[in-house]
């Protein structure tokens, strides 16, 4: 039997799918959840995820649910999962997410709009709703979300996604404060640009990568797993003081002001 336990969400890919290798290989029960059955299915013949390690009465250490995050019937599974395999709950990294750049006239922008924010916003409410329960009874716990750098400042064309990062930041700050008594931390991760599949479409026009590089003070884009690190750091008891806040790993784009080229 694992001694913690953590759900996952947009475990399939990107992000996700290096916390599910870190946490796994740092002794958790992982509960992995995406809308995508197909990448679930995937993570746990991955070979660079510590599945096929065994608890003591051979379950696997890595355990699928396929849901949408925006359900509440997805939430409620995920944590029943975590119970009933791991029998208890100690973290949550609410990471999935979607991006869209759209023209504010588009036709359809309001429902991709909505899109956005179901997946990226009310996904995280769900989250948090779901999981307290079982931390408050494991004595506290930590939920690390997934933000973007998008969510402390905005690009052209963006304005949706940087809306839905923006409510996160702030939703988060607000999650912290009402669960500090019961020993639960809430935290962000602001990824700045990141090479996983959210990206690819950005990745794929002739120099793109090149050029937003050499606006990076690390010039270069960040990785999930760097970015697995950072979150298992937040989660970890290393950050027991630390609630409410969002820290960008993004090179250093976010402390440049730009003014001076
Ligand atoms: P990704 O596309 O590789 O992974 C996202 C995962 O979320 C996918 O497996 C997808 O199937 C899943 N998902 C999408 N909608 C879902 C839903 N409704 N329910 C359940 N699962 C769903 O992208 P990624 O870059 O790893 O993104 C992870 C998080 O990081 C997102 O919140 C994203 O906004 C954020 N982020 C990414 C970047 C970047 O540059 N890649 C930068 C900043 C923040």
């Amino acid at each position: 039997m694992v001694t913690s336990s953590v759900v996952i969400t947009g475990a399939a890919s990107g992000i996700g799918r290096a916390c599910v290798a870190l946490f796994a290989a740092r002794g958790f029960g992982v509960v992995a959840v995406d809308i995508d059955k197909a990448g679930l299915a995937d993570l746990a013949t991955a070979p660079d995820s510590a599945d096929g390690q065994s608890g003591d009465e051979g379950s696997p250490r890595i355990v699928p649910v396929v849901g949408d995050v925006s359900r509440e019937r997805t939430g409620d599974a995920m944590v029943r999962t975590a119970l009933e395999r791991f029998g208890r709950l100690d973290a949550a990294v609410l990471n999935a997410g979607i991006g869209g750049t759209l023209p504010w006239e588009a036709d359809g922008a309001l429902e991709r709009f909505d899109e956005i924010l179901a997946v990226n916003v009310r996904g995280v409410v769900v989250g948090i709703r779901s999981v307290v329960p079982a931390l408050r009874a494991a004595g506290g716990g930590s939920i690390v979300v997934t933000a973007s750098s998008a969510g402390l400042g905005a690009d052209p064309g963006n304005w949706a996604y940087n809306a839905s990062k923006g409510a996160v930041v702030n939703l988060v700050r607000a999650a912290a404060l009402d669960h500090a008594a019961q020993n639960i931390r809430v935290n962000a991760l602001a990824p700045g640009l990141t090479d996983t599949a959210l990206m690819a479409r950005h990745r794929a026009v002739p120099g793109l990568v090149e050029a937003s590089s050499r606006r990076i003070p690390l010039q270069r884009w960040g990785l999930a797993e760097e970015h697995a690190a950072a979150i298992w750091f937040l989660a970890s008891p290393d950050a027991s003081y630390i609630t409410g806040v969002t820290p960008p790993a993004d090179g250093g784009l976010t402390a440049m002001h730009g003014a001076v080229p």
